[in-house]
């Protein structure tokens, strides 16, 4: 199971990347990452080591993983009244976190689709948003 997911900012940025792996691929799970090295958001398969910038083969790459924390205070302040969150949240309208199990390292990995750090311009101004599901 995975998720094809579009990263765009106002910079001119837009490529494809993707969570999770597909039935047939073993072994593969890829997950979003930036890489400093050709300034492009790419897949990278977090399972084969070292990790590997599939544009440019270089190896500097920053996940947009989110923290454990960052995804449980999401769940919790969402199991919360609405006025509640408000007044007490500003982090209210953030989307829901992708997410997917790694079956090969049992985690979840997630992330927010939203205000995420744009590798070529640097601005906290990268969105995801969903493409299609695929298994
Ligand atoms: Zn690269
Ligand atoms: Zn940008």
């Amino acid at each position: 199971m995975g998720t094809q997911l579009l990263a765009t900012c106002p910079c001119g940025v837009s490529h494809e990347v993707s969570i999770g792996g597909t039935r047939a691929s073993r072994g593969v799970f890829d997950f979003p990452h930036a890489c400093s090295g050709c300034r492009k958001v790419v897949s990278v398969n977090i399972l084969s080591e070292p990790l590997t910038c599939p544009s440019c083969r270089g190896s500097a790459l920053s996940s947009y993983q989110a923290s454990a924390a960052r995804v449980w205070m999401y769940k919790f302040m969402s199991s919360l009244p609405y006025s509640f969150q408000r007044k007490f949240w500003r982090g209210v309208s953030e989307s829901p976190p992708f997410s997917h199990y790694c079956s090969k390292n049992q985690r979840t990995y997630s992330m927010f689709p939203l205000r995420q750090r744009c590798v070529n311009c640097s601005k906290n101004t990268l969105d995801f948003s969903l493409l299609s599901l695929f298994d």
